[in-house]
């Protein structure tokens, strides 16, 4: 085992560090937690298509450059490093692109692909229901044949990027008759179709991140089913591994690391700063031990994917034990900023920009979006320890 990176990918890090250093002494962007969610910037996003910077690992011949996951996860490791607004391309640059590569036509792949390469597509991910979160194959919204379209009617919940989408990945039941898992595919597709409806949910923090999505009527090409009708269930499974193994499980508030170590370095208490006190000194390096611990499952998660397998149970551990510390990084922020922790980002009085409060708040949902950690053990417990299915 070789802990090293090569020189070539020290100085792709290298790359990346100075291009991000750029942008901030441009006063492009501020870093912010939760930037791969709520980081709407276009133009960031056309930046980084301009770098040859999404589809790294996409074969060439789909206008990819046919690199490594790892070569990826520095990419993205640097970005969340920096906390810059990468919502635009996330979704597709990290798991539709790949759904599309690897069970779309040929058609599909030369039509939708390009688009996503060229940082155009907001993608929004249509998967979980009223019913249906983690039992996800109870799903109700139904795609009915009708000539040469589906038409599709019900309602989606929890709508990432739903506001500012203008493309839909979306799980619909197409065999209502069918055991539940066995009648489900997989569309994506333009959202300026009418019949479509998104509703906002304010989330705690007072953004809006997250939508319900209503369909009404639905008429979509048959051309945007992707893979094999009926068997989307199987298909997703595989795109949620991807959706779950990246570093933004573990990094997706590190801007809120490194703003409290340096606020700990800043800020006397009792005349004495809060660095030399023992306890804070304890919790920042029990904090950097599980940062670190974390990192490593997520290269390992990358080895998978290199070696060309879906990191099911990879992903699952290393996305369980992630989230947990991002919500220990949050809590142990707001503990160590006291009372003034709860100002929020745009008060002056706020201490780490209102960093602490923003992640703290958003915590709780870390361990839920992309499968709850409950349900990430069940898959480690049956699909690692061989333990009976449930
Ligand atoms: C910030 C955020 C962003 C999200 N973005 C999206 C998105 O873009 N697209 C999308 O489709 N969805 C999205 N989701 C929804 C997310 O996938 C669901 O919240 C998640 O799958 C859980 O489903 P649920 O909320 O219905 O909870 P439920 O499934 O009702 O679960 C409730 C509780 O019961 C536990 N539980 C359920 N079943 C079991 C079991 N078999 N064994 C043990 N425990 C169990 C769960 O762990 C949980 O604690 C997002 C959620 C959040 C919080």
């Amino acid at each position: 085992m070789d802990f090293r990176f090569s020189e070539e990918q020290q100085k792709f890090r290298q790359e990346v560090r100075d291009f991000l250093e750029e942008e901030l002494r441009q006063g492009l962007w501020q870093p912010s937690c939760d930037a791969w969610i709520m980081g709407f910037d276009p133009a960031f996003t056309k930046r980084i298509v301009q770098r040859g910077w999404i589809g790294l690992t996409w074969p060439k011949e789909y206008g990819g450059q046919g690199r490594s996951f790892v070569d990826r996860l520095i990419f993205t490791e640097e970005i969340l490093r920096y906390g810059a607004p990468a919502a635009c391309h996330w979704n597709g640059d990290r798991q539709i692109a790949g759904a599309i590569i690897h069970y779309g036509s040929e058609e599909q792949r030369k039509e939708l692909l390009p688009m996503i390469l060229r940082g155009e597509t907001y993608i929004g991910l249509g998967m979980s229901e009223p019913e249906a979160g983690s039992d996800l194959a109870s799903l109700k919204t139904r795609a009915v044949e009708d000539g040469d379209d589906y038409i599709i009617d019900g309602q989606k919940v929890w709508t990432s990027m739903g506001s500012h989408m203008n493309w839909i990945y979306l799980l619909a039941r197409t065999d209502p008759d069918a055991p539940k898992h066995r009648g489900i595919s997989e569309f994506f597709f333009p959202t300026n179709i009418p019949g479509i409806t998104v509703r906002p949910i304010v989330d705690i923090t007072g953004d809006v991140h997250f939508n319900e999505v209503f369909f009404d009527n639905v008429r979509v090409p048959k051309k945007y089913l992707i893979g094999e009708k009926n068997r989307g269930f199987y298909q997703i499974v595989n795109q949620l591994a991807y959706e779950r193994s990246g570093m933004e499980r573990l990094m997706g508030n590190y801007p809120l690391f490194e703003a409290l170590i340096q606020y700990c370095k800043e800020t006397k208490r009792n005349g004495k700063p809060l660095s030399e006190e023992p306890v804070i000194r304890s919790k920042l390096a029990q904090l950097k031990i599980e940062f670190e611990i974390g990192r490593l499952h997520m290269y390992r998660v990358t080895l998978a994917m290199d070696e060309g397998r879906a990191p099911v149970w990879e992903s699952a551990m290393s996305k369980a034990y992630s989230t947990a510390f991002e919500q220990r990084l949050a809590s142990i922020a707001m503990e160590i900023a006291g009372l003034y922790g709860q100002l929020a980002p745009k008060s002056k009085w706020a201490p780490m920009l209102g960093l602490a409060y923003h992640s703290y708040l958003s915590s709780k949902g870390y361990s839920l979006q992309a499968g709850t950690s409950e349900i990430l053990k069940n898959i480690l417990a049956s699909r690692k320890l061989e333990l009976p299915a449930q």
